[in-house]
């Protein structure tokens, strides 16, 4: 399953999208940045309201399709472009609402705070 991907800003400005698990070099600076500091719970809370938006988007078109099989099958094959009106609303209808939620979802990104692993060679040995 595709994993949300982690936008990771580095203290030099250098910005790039990861996956959580793995340590990121900074190909600018060479700070290392531990995404496992990310909380995990809280990640895959965020994971599981886009899979779930995307999965009701995706039962939409499935519901749209068995309605019209169920119809051209035990009515008559004749309503068969029901089913084109129910995609159609489907498009017009719900996708935009639909990505309205996604956008929302988007809008509330959560943002951690985690401190680059290098931050020990940055101190000055004289002192
Ligand atoms: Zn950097």
């Amino acid at each position: 399953m595709k994993q949300v991907q982690l936008a990771i800003t580095c203290r030099c400005g250098r910005s790039e999208r990861v996956q959580l698990g793995p340590v990121w070099s900074c190909p600018q600076c060479g700070s290392e940045w531990d995404t496992s500091q990310v909380p995990a719970e809280e990640y895959q809370a965020y994971g599981r309201a886009v899979r779930r938006v995307q999965l009701l988007s995706l039962s939409g078109v499935l519901v749209c399709a068995v309605l019209t099989a169920l119809l051209a099958l035990l009515v008559s094959p004749a309503l068969l472009p029901v089913g084109i009106v129910l995609l159609g609303v489907w498009y017009f209808w719900y996708l935009p609402t639909h990505r309205k939620q996604i956008k929302r979802l988007y809008e509330t990104l959560p943002r951690w705070e985690i401190a680059p692993s290098d931050s020990n060679h940055n101190v000055d040995p004289a002192s």
